[in-house]
């Protein structure tokens, strides 16, 4: 691995930065952050970003074994000689990789023991919207979108030693430093988003990655309102690329990577204003070329279904979330009965061989009845199918278990538990009718995450008890194994699946822009049942994000 296409060499330049997403290569060279951050920082700031991935355990323990210390893949030079150390943060199932990376680096695992030349280690991405479980592992965490700050954090690195600049770093927006700071740090938002362009020269891997294909990010934020979406709510407000810049960028990345697939990128692609413009433009750039968006929704797939060209009609993914309309009213997905059957005809006339649902159970408020729900929606799903002559369509349905997030709507919501989910589980099982297939998140798994999602000050001590008994790589389920967690947690005297609750401390150390009352206003309107608008075309929800220079940047 390394010496890829576009990777960025720059012998002799200072400050040296190191970039990890903590997974495999083949996850990890595909990620969107971590792309934005190693080309804006190696063309726009005298530093150099070089990147280290986590190694598997087979190769972690060859390295053990012979002692050699995790190197970056531009220079080949040990990632503990950089001056920071940055990882993008994904998810929770990650943490227990990012120990097993400092401790494979030589870096010692707690910022308290790092001295002298030892590299600022700094967490970034989604899950630092909870920085609490790994805390002590890092010196300092930025909260929200880095692209405006990267020069003061260049800045910072200039300064000598460790602890100036730590203090320099703590100055800069959108950093919290754990037993430093003295306020929550304020998430950042790149409000030039729509007048810069997307990645341009993405590393392009050697490997097969999970998403081979150009990438161009259209669109930043969604302002659906889905209650227990952290994502839908961490990203706002929207802002919108103008077509003509995001089909320059199609054009040039096509030259650039080799790709014969453009992905246009976003939490909710066909909400992008210029969405059926630029598929439209990009396709006349090449012949034959395919586009993907990632995901369509239920109430706009009949209409967007057309934007996808005859060939590529494999499987379509529809997510209703919930099975019952009481319970999407709560949620706020306010997809009803005759839009997703309007969704399953228009993807079965339009030539699609599978549809996947998804759902996801363990929802505030649910009932039995809920879950009975998607057994019923499966069955309408494939009754469509066989009444329109496409009885041949696989239907599968996809159910994971709701983890409550924080700075949602439902952060202060229970957990489900292990019974219930259990329970529910089998209850789905039972009832949904032959010829269906039908798959759950590992309950096991989802224990950890809501353990973690909202773990405070001390969670950290069940991340590194659990990486000491061996877990990493929890996000895959050949390397899971509940037990290391359940010992882990046994150890350290907490409870699997029982963090959070009020007071939220998270709140004390990050900042989403997110009213307080907005938050508890929704829940509230959830447990009535009842719907908000659509920022985008609706009412202000006076989620408290626009405001002063922040505000959504729609394409007219
Ligand atoms: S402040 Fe209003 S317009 Fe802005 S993201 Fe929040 S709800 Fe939407």
């Amino acid at each position: 691995m390394g010496g890829e296409f576009n990777a960025r060499v720059k012998p002799g330049a200072t400050p040296r930065i190191v970039l990890s997403y903590p997974d495999v290569y083949e996850i990890g060279v595909s990620n969107p952050a971590l792309q934005i951050l190693y080309a804006r920082l190696n063309d726009t700031t005298p530093a150099w970003a070089e990147r280290a991935y986590c190694p598997w355990p087979d190769l972690a323990d060859r390295m053990r074994d012979s002692v050699v210390r995790l190197w970056t893949l531009e220079s080949f030079a040990p990632v503990r000689a950089c001056d920071l150390w940055g990882f993008t943060l994904p998810h929770e199932l990650c943490y227990t990789n990012v120990l097993e990376m400092l401790d494979l680096a030589g870096v010692p695992l707690h910022a308290v023991e790092r001295a002298g030349e030892d590299p600022v280690v700094l967490g970034g991405g989604p899950a630092v919207a909870n920085p609490w479980p790994l805390a002590p592992f890092f010196d300092a965490f930025f909260v929200g979108e880095a692209e405006e700050h990267l020069d003061a954090v260049v800045d910072a690195l200039g300064r000598d030693g460790r602890v100036a600049r730590l203090r320099a770093l703590a100055a800069v927006p959108g950093v919290w430093v754990p037993g430093r700071s003295d306020r929550p740090a304020v998430r950042q938002v790149f409000t030039g988003f729509s007048t810069s362009d997307p990645v341009l020269q993405p590393i392009v891997p050697v490997l097969e990655a999970v998403h081979d294909r150009a990438v161009v990010e259209v669109m930043r934020g969604c302002t659906a309102g889905c209650r227990f979406c952290q994502a839908g709510m961490w990203y706002r407000p929207v802002r919108e690329r103008p077509v003509e810049r995001v089909v320059a960028a199609a054009g040039r990345l096509l030259h650039e990577t080799g790709c014969d697939e453009v992905s246009l990128l976003s939490l909710s692609s066909c909400d992008y204003g210029g969405v059926a413009e630029a598929v439209a433009r990009i396709r006349e750039l090449r012949p034959g070329l395919r586009v993907s968006l990632p995901s369509l929704r239920i109430d706009s797939a009949a209409e967007k279904l057309g934007l996808f060209a005859a060939g590529q009609r494999g499987s379509l993914t529809l997510a209703p979330e919930a099975g019952t309309q009481d319970l999407r009213d709560a949620i706020n997905k306010g997809v009803d009965e005759a839009q997703f059957d309007e969704a399953v005809r228009a993807a079965l006339a339009g030539g699609f061989t599978g549809l996947k649902l998804y759902f996801m159970i363990g929802l505030p408020g649910e009932t039995d009845d809920d879950v009975r729900g998607i057994a019923r929606m499966a069955a309408h799903a494939t009754r469509v199918a066989k009444e329109t002559g496409r009885g041949r369509a696989r239907v599968t349905v996809s159910v994971s278990s709701y983890v409550p997030k924080p700075h949602t709507p439902f952060e202060l919501e229970r957990f489900a538990g292990e019974q219930t989910l259990r329970r529910r589980q089998h209850l789905l099982r039972e009832a949904t009718p032959r010829g269906v297939r039908v798959t759950f998140h590992d309950v096991g798994v989802s224990l950890v995450e809501a353990t973690l999602a909202r773990g405070g000050p001390g969670s950290d001590r069940l991340v590194e008890e659990a990486w000491r008994r061996g877990a990493r790589f929890d996000g895959w389920s050949e390397h899971f194994d509940v037990r290391r967690w359940q010992a882990a947690a046994a150890a350290t005297g907490m409870a699997l699946g029982e963090a959070g609750g009020e007071p939220p401390a998270w709140r004390d150390a990050v900042d989403a822009r997110l009213d307080a009352r907005f938050l508890a206003d929704e829940r509230d309107r959830g447990r009535a049942g009842r719907l908000t608008e659509d920022c985008r075309d609706g009412a202000c929800g006076a989620c408290g994000v626009c405001a002063g220079e922040v505000g959504m940047d729609l394409l007219t």
